[in-house]
């Protein structure tokens, strides 16, 4: 390859960084100036230059910039500033990015598959420069963060999720793969707007939505191999929990919305609990949002909690409590209730709102998955402090907008007493002289280091087992330095540490499970092949002649 080629090229450029002998060995004398100036140098530079830009829009602007550019300087520049640059590249910013792809767009990054490649998608997965895939993280848009439809402009979560799988989790970015799958979308502005980017459609629904979603699930375990992880990210739950049932059993999926939020959140929890004292079994949940995030959470405390008492999934799931929008989840609401939450209609008498929930209930744990900020109001939080010493409340909603309480609130309204984490950031709050960190339950502490272990494992299915070896990893990472500030996450600048822990763990487990596994399928193999001998033998002595072949054969 030429040395102009070289420089244009996001995966290899390094800009003034390569040294003169690079120079010579990549025909590059004379295309650039002739000073060379470190990596370390150019990070410095970089970050002035992004901090120069005051509306965080401009500097997600400059990051993707970058990366199509020079990848190696981003990664660099995330990986040694992730705490300030986690916002930019993720949740937040990256929401807002994705409102206005349509005006943004300069380079189009991941994969495009829309209804018009139905029956195509192979040869459309093929267009894909890289062979080597190791990470597919997919939307389709439907409900990007907390804000709703943006169809084909959801692109910017995968591509933001993938770039935090090599900056946090260590994977090559040359093997991950962000693809939107475009069915249309419901979202009037978008469909209005001649900027918009994707099909100008209704989404599709039902058999044709299922069958896109299949053509593409058998196009990459075909394209890619058995070993290929797909993340599915921002789907609508109604899609969610049914493709998460249906490939867990022949795809490596993992749905991140419900399986790993779960996995932070049991971690934040494991660790609140040396705060606050008492196993998994001796708390009493109550959630307000019954969703991908709730139900996720639910169900792995659950398991959870069933592992270490040895009692029914059934039974410690009574100690855990959901309300929707439609008042407590009860039994005798049984009969119109969505699949995914029939596990938590438990006996009891209809309790309207979430203030009588929380007196009926009288919960130990409090956790927001509405999407419905200051759904946590004074009243409710104060019945919180009320009935526990030391209230854990984790306000979960995503954007800042739609807390469910502030940091601040909740520390005000229980006098200090809480123990709070949010899904997005909140700066400390100082309160009657003491200073309270509170902490961020980000799914980033998770799926980089968990989809790691994965890919390194090989394994080819995503076991629960698997999602709780990654919680407790993520809760081992919290220091006493870190619980005396009241933090129940380790803060992020060790992030990649943390992965890497975690990762290892993960596959530490999938190991152990493979070897079980294969056992059982072995012992499975023999009762069959011995009973087939069996069977010969006993009919005729064909078998026998059978038998003595397949011996002298061996
Ligand atoms: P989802 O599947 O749409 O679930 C939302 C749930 O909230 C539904 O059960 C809905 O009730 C309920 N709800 C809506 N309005 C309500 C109200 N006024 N009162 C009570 N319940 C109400 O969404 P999701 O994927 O679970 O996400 C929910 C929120 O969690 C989002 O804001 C997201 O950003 C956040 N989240 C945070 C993290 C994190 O912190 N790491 C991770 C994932 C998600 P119905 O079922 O009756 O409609
Ligand atoms: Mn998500």
């Amino acid at each position: 390859a030429s040395g102009y080629t070289l420089l244009r090229d996001p995966h290899f450029n390094k800009g003034l960084a390569f040294t003169e002998k690079e120079r010579d060995a990549h025909y590059l004398r004379g295309l650039l100036p002739p000073t060379t100036i470190p990596q370390e140098t150019q990070v410095r530079k970089m970050i002035q230059h992004i901090r120069q830009y005051q509306v965080p829009l401009q500097r997600y602007m400059a990051m993707m910039d970058l990366q199509e550019r020079n990848e190696r300087l981003f990664y660099k520049l995330l990986i040694d500033h992730v705490e300030e640059l986690l916002p930019i590249v993720y949740t937040p910013t990256v929401g807002e990015a994705c409102q206005k792809y349509g005006d943004i767009f300069m380079r189009p990054q991941g994969l495009y598959i829309s209804l018009k490649e139905k029956g195509r998608i192979q040869e459309v997965l093929r267009n894909w420069p890289e062979k080597n895939i190791q990470v597919i993280v997919v939307t389709d848009g439907e409900r990007i963060l907390g804000l709703g439809d943006l169809g084909c402009q959801g692109m910017g979560i995968p591509v933001g999720k993938l770039s935090l799988y090599t900056a946090l989790g260590g994977v090559r970015p040359s093997a991950c793969l962000p693809i939107t799958i475009d069915v249309g979308t419901n979202n009037e502005r978008l469909l209005n707007d001649e900027l918009y980017i994707g099909l100008k459609q209704r989404r599709a629904t039902g058999q044709e939505y299922s069958e896109l979603m299949h053509e593409f699930m058998t196009a990459v375990k075909q394209t890619y191999g058995e070993k290929v992880l797909i993340q599915f990210e921002d789907f609508a739950n109604h899609n969610a929990f049914d493709l998460l049932e249906k490939y867990r059993s022949t795809h490596l999926v993992f749905n991140d919305d419900i399986q790993g939020t779960a996995s932070v959140v049991l971690a934040g929890l494991v660790a609140a609990l040396k705060l606050v004292g008492g196993n998994l079994a001796d708390h009493k949940f109550l959630f307000l949002g019954a969703g991908e995030a709730g139900t996720g959470i639910a169900e792995l405390i659950a398991l959870e909690t069933s592992k270490q008492t040895n009692a029914p999934l059934d039974e410690v799931r009574k100690n855990i409590w959901l309300v929707d929008s439609k008042g407590l989840i009860v039994s005798s609401r049984k009969e119109s209730l969505q699949h995914f939450k029939k596990p938590w209609a438990h006996e009891h008498e209809p309790v309207k709102n979430l203030l009588d929930a929380v007196n009926k209930i009288k919960p130990t744990v409090l956790i927001g998955t509405s999407g419905q900020g200051s759904a946590f109001t004074k009243e409710v939080v104060e019945a919180m402090a009320s009935i526990n010493e030391k209230p854990i409340i984790l306000s979960l909603s995503n954007p800042t907008s739609q807390s469910e309480c502030t940091a601040e609130e909740a520390y005000t309204w229980t006098q200090g007493r809480a123990i709070f984490a949010s899904g997005s950031p909140f700066s400390p709050v100082e309160y009657k002289g003491k200073v309270f960190v509170p902490g961020q339950a980000n799914n980033a502490y998770i799926f980089p280091g968990f989809g790691l272990g994965l890919i390194m494992s090989g394994t080819i299915r995503v076991h629960d087992d698997l999602l709780l070896a990654a919680s407790e990893a993520l809760a081992e990472q919290v220091s006493e330095e870190n619980f005396e500030k009241g933090l129940i996450f380790p803060p992020f600048t060790n992030i990649r540490k943390i992965s890497a822990h975690i990762a290892a763990k993960v596959a530490a487990k999938a190991y152990e499970l493979g070897k079980i596994f294969l056992l059982f399928y072995l012992s499975f193999l023999n009762s069959i092949t011995c009973f087939a001998y069996l069977k010969a033998f006993w009919k005729n002595d064909q078998g026998s002649a059978c038998i003595n072949n397949i011996v002298k054969r061996l």
